[in-house]
């Protein structure tokens, strides 16, 4: 059994709002929303970070970000913020691989 919260709620033990999942990689509500809309989604294989991915993961992260487009699209959005926070001073809190999308609100760039 794992003690990361993410490898629980994609094994089902931890529920969450899903609004995608297929058998590689899951995408759900966050609980403490930053924007309107704000998705997480995750690859059901735990890798802790992006800095730690590793070549053989290269499909099943191109498939992830195929499937951020794809919820992105169906749910009519057209501006929209995709981040990855990679460590602790990065603003990283779950050790789970997860790409956050942001939209309904306006964004400011540089992200602070
Ligand atoms: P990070 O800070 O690591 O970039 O993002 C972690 C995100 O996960 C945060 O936005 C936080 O609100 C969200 N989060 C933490 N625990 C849970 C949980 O159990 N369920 C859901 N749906 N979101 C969570
Ligand atoms: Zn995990």
């Amino acid at each position: 059994m794992s003690a990361c919260i993410f490898c629980k709620i994609a094994e089902g033990e931890v529920q969450s709002q899903t609004v995608y999942e297929d058998d590689r990689v899951m995408a759900f509500k966050d609980l403490n929303p930053a924007a309107p809309t704000h998705l997480l989604f995750i690859p059901r294989k735990h890798i802790a970070r992006v800095g730690e991915a590793a070549e053989a993961d290269a499909e099943l992260l191109g498939h992830l970000q195929v499937v951020v487009g794809k919820v992105a699209k169906d749910a009519g959005l057209k501006d929209f913020r995709v981040v990855t926070n990679n460590g602790r001073g990065a603003g990283q809190s779950v050790d789970h691989l997860h790409y956050h999308l942001l939209a309904g609100r306006r964004m400011n760039w540089p992200p602070g």
